[in-house]
């Protein structure tokens, strides 16, 4: 090439910015393994570097959209020891729709014998106990859209994993996806692009945060349907 001509396309390559190695200890992991939930321990192990991650890029409190038996939130409380912050868990502890009696997810362990409605509140104290994460994962029992609208604090980190019927999961993402601080994250999960896999709203608002343009992808940081985007 000529030495006055136009110079090769420079093409910085992105910043690299190496997963931090996770932080759960053994107590954790152990507390995960045997509680009732639907976080599988890759996945939730991406959650909660994810969640380290976030928590280093921008202040704020981690907070979780469904907490079932609070599985889930071990990944997420264990990430808030390390960064000094809490996590939030909301869940009216009903249950979604699926979890109901002839549906998929259903366990007849989680009723209350006392009235026959599911109430797994009690499960996820146990979990948190478990865990040793009672002072870091603050439980918060109520409908999660009511909940938001009396939030105001900007989240490091939310993560959305409610119920998953296409009204709910759009109003959870309606009320809670505006409260992540810019530079925090937002995770999805059940994210599912073949329709074979899974239902499709988590996909659908996946999609739709990506296409308005105010949240970005990093690569490397989902895995399997858990999907984590980062807002601009
Ligand atoms: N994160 C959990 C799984 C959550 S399952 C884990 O890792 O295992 C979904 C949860 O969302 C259920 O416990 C259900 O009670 C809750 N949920 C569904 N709709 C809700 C709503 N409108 N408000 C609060 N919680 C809700
Ligand atoms: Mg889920």
């Amino acid at each position: 090439m000529p030495a006055d001509g136009p110079s090769p396309p420079h093409r910085p390559s992105p910043p690299h910015r190496p997963s931090p190695p996770h932080r759960l200890s053994p107590r954790h992991l152990a507390a995960a393994r045997a509680a009732k939930g639907f976080m599988p321990e890759e996945e939730g192990i991406a959650l909660h570097r994810a969640a380290l991650q976030a928590c280093a890029s921008v202040p704020g409190p981690l907070l979780e959209v469904g907490t079932y038996c609070a599985k889930s939130a071990v990944y997420l409380g264990a990430a808030a020891e390390v960064a000094g912050t809490v996590a939030v868990s909301v869940d009216h502890h009903r249950g979604s729709e699926e979890n109901q009696a002839g549906w998929e997810h259903h366990d007849p362990d989680v009723l209350d014998p006392a009235t026959g409605r599911m109430d797994t509140l009690p499960f996820a104290r146990r979990t948190l106990e478990a865990a040793g994460l009672e002072g870091r994962v603050v439980l918060v029992v109520g409908d999660s859209v009511t909940v938001a609208s009396v939030w105001e604090r900007p989240l490091a980190l939310l993560f959305v994993d409610g119920g998953h019927g296409a009204d709910v999961a759009w109003a959870d993402f309606r009320a809670w996806s505006p409260k992540v601080a810019p530079g925090g994250s937002m995770a999805i999960h059940d994210v599912f692009p073949d329709p074979a896999d899974g239902g499709r709203p988590p996909y659908e608002l996946y999609r739709e945060a990506l296409a308005s343009g105010d949240w970005e992808e990093p690569p490397g940081v989902g895995c399997g349907s858990l999907r984590v985007l980062r807002r601009r």
